[in-house]
């Protein structure tokens, strides 16, 4: 009986010893997370030389300066194209005024694939290009051709439609081509000044195409088709959309696009996605190239901002990135 109590004792003593030695094994275990297995999708291979040809026929009319020739052209053109994807397209005329007093015709063209689907989701680009180059040493006040600040971001949209035509989706995409957003006061000091901009995306922020629109989210593209391109994370996407831009950053380095897609954030820019965001409420993000520090690439509204400046593999990057969008969204799995 004794040795019994003995051997008890003993066993008590390293039971409890075991007991200390591992104390909260079961509470530390942590819950198994089950990820929802991702369908492996076949994505459309994004075709640069179809996109860089949008983007020399975009700059082959000229700088696409409101109530110009060059302009009505290119407009023309672009819904020609658009329609013949089989987008739904809208031209929303407007009048603005500039900062200078001169009156602006204006018209955001809005290209939309099943318009009636109830998830959306906006693909932008501004199709206007600056009146003036006022970054450069010469002919500062003459107007710009834009190849990379406008035309790119709108070039790769274009191949993105006639993507789309081939393999449609069961989501709505909304291709919306802001007109007079780089018209804007060169010095942007005040929120009056940072106002200058932008005017086609205020006014469709204001008085959306369709009455109660609204998209689940928008990516902006903005200046996309330069050498060794650098898309930090903007300041107004991170603060407006920050579950996305994590989103499609994370997606970029999964495709290994990690070295144009910086994991760095980077000062605000006065951009169409600033309006929509504070006008209208749909996060936005920008997808731009933007230096950590200062201004912007060299050729920024200068006249070297020509068909030279622009790298077929910055788009194709960009725009197969933009394809695997669409299609992981229309399954649900972004
Ligand atoms: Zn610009």
């Amino acid at each position: 009986m004794k040795k019994i109590l003995i051997y008890l004792f003993i066993a008590a003593i390293i039971a409890a010893f075991i007991f200390q030695s591992c104390p909260d094994q079961t509470v530390n275990t942590p819950p198994k997370v089950v990820e929802p297995e991702k369908k492996v999708l076949q994505i459309p291979t994004f075709d640069k030389d179809s996109s860089f040809s949008f983007i020399d026929k975009q700059v082959s009319f000229g700088p696409r300066v409101p109530n110009t020739d060059a302009h009505k052209k290119c407009r023309t053109w672009l819904v020609e194209k658009l329609k013949s994807y089989g987008a739904t397209v809208i031209e929303q005329e407007f009048k603005a005024t500039q900062y200078t007093g001169k009156q602006l015709n204006g018209a955001n063209i809005i290209a939309s694939f099943n318009p009636n689907a109830p998830k959306r989701i906006i693909i932008s680009a501004h199709w206007d290009s600056r009146h003036v180059a006022d970054q450069d040493e010469k002919d500062k006040e003459k107007p710009i051709l834009g190849a990379d600040d406008g035309a790119s971001g709108v070039g790769v949209i274009i191949e993105l439609a006639r993507q789309l035509k081939a393999k449609p989706t069961e989501i709505g995409v909304d291709m919306i081509l802001f007109d007079a957003e780089d018209l804007g006061k060169d010095d942007v000091q005040t929120m009056e000044d940072m106002k200058t901009w932008c005017l086609g995306s205020q006014y469709w922020a204001a008085n959306p195409h369709v009455a109660g629109y609204h998209a689940k989210y928008g990516i902006l593209l903005d200046m996309v088709g330069a050498t060794g391109a650098r898309f930090a994370k903007e300041e107004f996407s991170v603060k407006y959309a920050r579950e996305f831009v994590d989103k499609i950053w994370k997606l970029a380095a999964s495709q290994g696009y990690g070295s144009y897609f910086a994991t760095e954030e980077t000062g605000g820019v006065t951009d169409d996605h600033y309006f929509v965001n504070t006008i209208s409420g749909i996060p936005m993000l920008d997808i731009i190239n933007k230096p950590l520090e200062g201004g912007f690439v060299k050729h920024w509204h200068t006249h070297n901002d020509n068909m030279q400046a622009i790298d077929k593999e910055t788009i194709r990057v960009v725009g197969q990135l933009l394809l695997h969008v669409i299609y992981n969204e229309n399954e649900g799995q972004l």
